[in-house]
């Protein structure tokens, strides 16, 4: 594992991340929220900006292409099916294609569910996930443009990345996504944990991602739809994960906590 990795915030909650390969000095920025935190991230690291990789079309996500592109001109790779709502792209990837920065390579996963051309960039021998808005710590994103199996589907690829990977999702939304989760599974003592932490995090003013997969897999209520246990708590005991999974993302929707 070689690769740096700088986050930073953007706009109000969402993340900036800078993926950096010292060794050919290759620069990704994990989408562009906006340009000013990239460049100022770029000043404080003394990286110079090589591509930026798009997880999904929303404008919290590429604001930042036109100008970071202009000045840097960076490398814009997109998902293929939904480039022509992302600015000025160079590459689309796919399902199972493989994209590099520098020499570090990503596969790609097709992840819809929030947008219907999401994707997400796994860096296997960087131990690297770069998840957009389809999951986040002890959370998933809103179903926007499909539907609850669509987005189950997507969160089972993610689930079958290893325990040890790290990783980087779209928005600082855990600590309300914890305050939900805890209504869903109050006795689930890897939650608990979770929420220790994530307390302490905040409290100190720190950010609580990257996340790992070990601890979403433990911890996150939309990573464990098949969990019988968790079934019976929302009363579909033998019902499809996929169904399980609809009435949590449902039952978050309408959360005010
Ligand atoms: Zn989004």
């Amino acid at each position: 594992m070689s690769a740096k990795t700088h986050q930073f915030l953007c706009l109000h909650d969402n993340y900036g991340v800078l993926l950096h390969d010292p060794g050919s000095g290759a620069t990704a920025s994990i989408d562009a929220p906006e340009a000013a935190p990239v460049e100022a991230a770029l000043k404080a690291t003394g990286w110079r900006l090589t591509d930026i990789l798009v997880t999904h079309h929303h404008n919290d996500h590429t604001a930042g292409i036109p100008e970071l592109k202009a000045r840097h001109r960076c490398r814009v790779v997109a998902p293929r099916n939904e480039a022509e709502r992302v600015p000025l792209v160079d590459l689309t990837v796919a399902e199972g294609e493989t994209v590099n920065v520098g020499p570090l390579s990503a596969r790609v996963f097709e992840t819809p569910g929030h947008t219907a051309g999401h994707i997400s960039y796994w860096f296997d021998t960087e131990h690297l996930a770069f998840v957009g808005d389809t999951l986040f710590s002890i959370g998933c994103g809103r179903i926007l443009e499909g539907n609850a199996e669509m987005m189950w589907q997507s969160l089972l690829k993610l689930r079958n990345l290893p325990d040890e990977t790290q990783v980087y999702c779209g928005h600082e939304y855990t600590a309300a996504n914890v305050r939900f989760a805890r209504t869903i599974e109050p006795d689930n003592a890897a939650l608990t944990a979770r929420a220790d932490e994530v307390a302490a995090l905040r409290a100190a003013g720190r950010p609580t991602l990257p996340t790992t997969m070990a601890v979403e897999k433990a911890a996150n209520p939309f990573l464990r739809a098949d969990d019988a246990s968790l079934a019976a708590r929302m009363g579909l005991s033998g019902s499809a994960p996929a169904q399980v999974f609809a009435k949590i993302r449902a039952a978050k929707d309408s959360f005010r906590g």
